[in-house]
Parts: structure tokens; C-alpha cells; sequence
């Protein structure tokens, strides 16, 4: 083992006093100040999010990070900054008054105040939400809570020969019944088995993965579960465990799994437009779908979450390799030039070329992203109306911000019918009929249901066209004739 004792790697320990108690506290050097922030919290006994200040004997105000300095035998106060600030005001008023109001003394007090002010602004800052930040609720690489330690969620002989169709019902089950089918997948494809995984912790892994989706509208755990589950439904269909090795079956499941992790609800546009923490990290290059896939390999870095911990370096390698690219291929901006470099390898396609088969996991990934048009009409709808929310809440907040707004994402401009029609008859059709020339069989599953959706949004347009065309007509009816 090389240096036990280099400094990185030893928990720094510091001392902490509050209300005349000493309390040890000790933590990692990689940990982010926030994290600190929230140990010092719950160490003296205040909740997690309180503003705090710490103080060394000189009252001078330490900052609270990784490289603080260490402190024994001297100990820091801590105190929550109201507590301190309105001690301090105090303070200074009852200097004022016992010392007379000099010139020179109100230009201190004035100089202290300001010190004071500036310290809460900072305090504010650091542990406030900042809106653009992707740490609002910080990753969780290891779930909060742990695996049952005996079968809790037993699928049924019917569950699982529906698991298998796009037909299945996705709103019908809860967090902890999908978790299971996910698991379920898992064994069943062999990829438990082929990759010698410790069936423990898939579980763990997987409840690590649905807590690291947040409770967006559309880009929430359900979502993830629908792709995934399109995915397996796809492999059954094209049946690729013939075509394709165990290598290919774990990174599309995997990828489709980890694919929208951490999704803040906010697309690449506002991201970018907005100069968000993850847009300035990633140089506007696909900063949720790197940010996605960071979050993926953050959680299986973790020993209690490694699926692939028995899985050899190479192998590791192009399992990594593969889920980098499969994630970053859902950033719909490269929506035509994957489709353009499927469509040349078509005719000549050869499972054992592996730039071919690359290319193949791509368009999956893409087809079973944007799929829920596929399922049936009571299963899709209700995702048109996740999508708009998530869509609404992001435009108003750009006209509220004075950002650029995209029309398909404008209340003033959108209805179900013309977000749908559009995008089934531009992208989602002419996708899986891409797919379909390598696997004629798809047809009935997914394009006859795209282009059922199609006719019937196309109907309901017409319908609200009606509709509007008889409120403008009723529009111009005087009023005396309306109510007659
Ligand atoms: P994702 O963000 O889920 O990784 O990428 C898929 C994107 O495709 C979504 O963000 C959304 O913009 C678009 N999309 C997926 N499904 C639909 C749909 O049913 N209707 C519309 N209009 N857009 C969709
Ligand atoms: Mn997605």
C-alpha cells in the first residue's frame, strides 16, 4: 500500500464548541463545504440548513471548507448566524451608549455592521438553494435506505409476461414494484449471472439510482423506468440476446437506466442560456446529459453500489465506454446526425462490426427516450401532460428571467394536439421506421401505434380548431343578439 499517513487521506478533525460543550467532529477531506456546512449543523444540534458562523478565540470568523485549518487544542465556536449578528448588534448598541456617540465610534460601528452584513449575505449564499445550481439536493450516492434482507415484492407470472410488451402499464405500479421489475430484468437477460453480480447490490444500486431521480413532472424515476422497460421490450421484440453479446444487453439496460439521472427539470437550452453551474462546467457541450452520465459512474464508484465491481478492468473499460456514448446520444440536438449515420449501414449491417452494432444502441436508446407515443393511448396521454408542466414551468420562468423562449415550450402557444402531431409525425415515425429496415418485425409494436396517436391528435385538432372558430364567430355577435 503506498502512503497511509499522506495527508489526503486522513479524515481531518476539528473542535467545536457550543454553549460551553466540546464536541470532535471529523470528515473527509473530498468533502464539499455544503456537506461540512451540514455535519458542523447537526454536530451542535441545529437542523441541517442552518446559516452558522464559526469563530476561532479571536472571534475571527473561519471559513468552513475542506482545507479549514485544523485546531486542537484550540476549539471554534459555532453559532447560528441570527443568534450571533443579534448578539453582536447588542453589543455594539451598548458600547454606543455606555461610550458616547464619537465620531470615530460610529465609524467603527458603522465598519463592524458592514463586516456583519457581508457575512450574512455570504452565509446566504452558500447555503441558500442558488437557482441554477445542480447541488440543490445534493447526489446520493448510496440510497438512504437499505435492501430488504428477505423477497419482498414477488412479480406475478402475469407481470412478467407483460414486462416483456410496450402495451405494459407503467402508471399502475409503485417505486419499490418497479424497482423489482428492473431487478427482475436484470436476472432474466443473464446479466446477473454473466457478470457475476452480487444480487445485493443491484438492489442497492437500483434504490441508489431511483433517489438520484428527482421529482420533475416528466424527467422523474417513472421515466426512467418507461425507457427501460421499452428497452427490454425492444430486446425481446428484435431478439437481440441472438444478435447482440452480453456486453451490448448490459450497456443498453444500463444506459437506459442511468440516462436522464439527476434531470433538474430544465433543459440544455436554459442551461446554457441561463450560464448554469452545469452549462460553465461542461462548455455548453450536452451539460444534463454529461451531467446525467457523471452521476452514473459516481454511484457505481461507490464499493455498496458496483454492479461491475467483479467485472474485469477491459471489460469495465467498454462497458464504461459504451454507457458514456449511449448517454450522451439522447441530447435530441443530435437527433439527425445519428439518424444520418444509422441509415448508411442499413442495407450491409453486420452484427459482428462493432462500429455497425455502436451505432444500432444509439438509435435504441433514442427510440425507447421519446417511446411513451408508442404505448397504448391510456398510457401515453397523461405523459403529454407531464411533458407540458415541466415545459410551462421552464417558459415561465425564462419570460420571468428575460430569457429566450422556445415556442413549443410557450403556455401562449402549445396544445397536446400540435405538440404531438409534429413531433410523431417529424421524429418519432420517421425513428422507428429507421429501426424498422433493420427489423421488419417492430411494425405492429411501435410505427402502427405512432401513426394511430397521429390520426387521433390530428382529430382532436380539428376539433379544437372548431371549436376556436366558433368562439371567434360567437365573438362577434353583439351582445344584445347573444343573449337572445
Ligand atoms: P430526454 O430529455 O427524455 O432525454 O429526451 C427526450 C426529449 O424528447 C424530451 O426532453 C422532449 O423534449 C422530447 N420528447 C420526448 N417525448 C416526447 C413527446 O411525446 N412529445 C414531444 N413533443 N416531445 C417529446
Ligand atoms: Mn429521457
Amino acid at each position: 500500500m503506498g502512503s497511509a499517513s499522506s495527508s489526503a487521506y486522513v479524515p481531518k478533525i476539528i473542535y467545536l464548541e457550543k454553549d460551553n460543550v466540546s464536541r470532535k467532529v471529523m470528515f473527509s477531506r473530498h468533502c464539499r463545504p455544503s456537506d461540512i456546512k451540514e455535519l458542523l449543523c447537526t454536530t451542535v444540534g441545529f437542523t441541517r440548513d442552518t446559516l452558522i458562523m464559526l469563530m476561532d478565540q479571536d472571534d475571527a470568523i473561519i471559513s468552513i471548507d475542506p482545507t479549514m485549518p485544523s485546531n486542537t487544542p484550540r476549539i471554534f465556536k459555532v453559532n447560528d448566524l441570527k443568534t450571533e449578528i443579534s448578539s453582536r448588534l447588542a453589543a455594539l448598541e451598548k458600547r454606543v451608549e455606555l461610550e458616547g456617540l464619537k465620531v470615530v465610534e460610529i465609524e467603527k460601528c458603522k465598519n463592524d455592521l458592514k463586516i456583519l452584513k457581508d457575512e450574512l449575505s455570504l452565509g446566504n449564499r452558500s447555503n441558500t438553494p442558488c437557482k441554477h445550481t445542480f447541488m440543490e439536493d445534493p447526489i446520493k450516492l448510496t440510497p438512504q435506505r437499505d435492501v430488504p434482507k428477505y423477497p419482498k415484492y414477488t412479480l406475478s407470472q402475469e407481470t412478467i409476461e407483460a414486462l416483456k410488451k410496450p402495451t405494459f402499464d407503467v402508471w399502475h405500479w409503485e417505486y419499490n414494484e418497479m424497482l423489482s421489475c428492473l431487478e427482475y430484468m436484470y436476472h432474466d437477460l443473464g446479466l446477473v449471472e454473466e457478470f457475476n453480480m452480487n444480487p445485493i447490490i443491484l438492489k442497492r444500486w437500483l434504490l441508489s439510482i431511483q433517489e438520484n431521480y428527482r421529482n420533475n413532472p416528466f424527467h422523474n424515476f417513472r421515466h426512467c423506468f418507461c425507457v427501460t422497460q421499452m428497452m427490454y421490450g425492444m430486446i425481446h421484440l428484435c431478439e437481440l440476446q441472438e444478435r447482440l453479446t452480453p456486453i451490448d444487453l448490459v450497456i443498453l439496460m444500463t444506459g437506459a437506466i442511468c440516462h436522464d439521472l439527476d434531470h433538474p427539470g430544465y433543459n440544455n437550452a436554459y442551461q446554457i442560456n441561463a450560464r448554469t453551474e452545469l452549462a460553465v462546467r461542461y462548455n455548453d457541450i450536452s451539460p444534463l446529459e454529461n451531467h446525467h452520465c457523471a452521476v452514473a459512474f459516481q454511484i457505481l464508484s461507490q464499493p455498496e453500489c458496483n454492479i461491475f465491481a467483479n467485472v474485469d478492468p477491459d471489460v469495465f473499460k467498454q462497458i464504461r465506454q459504451g454507457i458514456i456514448t449511449l448517454i450522451l446520444a439522447t441530447d435530441m440536438a443530435r437527433h439527425g446526425e445519428i439518424l444520418d449515420s444509422f441509415k448508411p449501414k442499413v442495407d450491409t449491417f453486420d452484427f459482428l462490426n462493432e462500429e455497425h452494432k455502436m451505432s444500432l444502441k444509439m438509435l435504441l436508446i433514442k427510440c425507447c427516450d421519446i417511446s411513451n407515443e408508442v404505448r397504448p393511448t391510456e398510457v401515453a396521454d397523461p405523459w403529454v401532460d407531464c411533458l407540458l408542466e415541466e415545459y410551462f414551468t421552464q417558459s415561465d420562468r425564462e419570460k420571468s428571467e428575460g430569457l429566450p423562449v422556445a415556442p413549443f415550450m410557450d403556455r401562449d402557444k402549445v396544445t397536446k394536439p400540435t405538440a404531438q402531431i409534429g413531433f410523431i409525425k417529424f421524429v418519432l415515425i420517421p425513428t422507428f421506421e429507421t429501426l424498422m429496415k433493420l427489423f421488419p418485425q417492430i411494425e405492429e409494436a411501435t410505427v402502427q401505434p405512432l401513426r394511430d396517436s397521429r390520426d387521433r391528435y390530428e382529430e382532436l385538432k380539428q376539433i379544437d380548431d372548431a371549436m376556436n372558430e366558433l368562439r371567434k364567430k360567437t365573438e362577434n355577435i353583439p351582445l344584445g343578439w347573444k343573449k337572445n
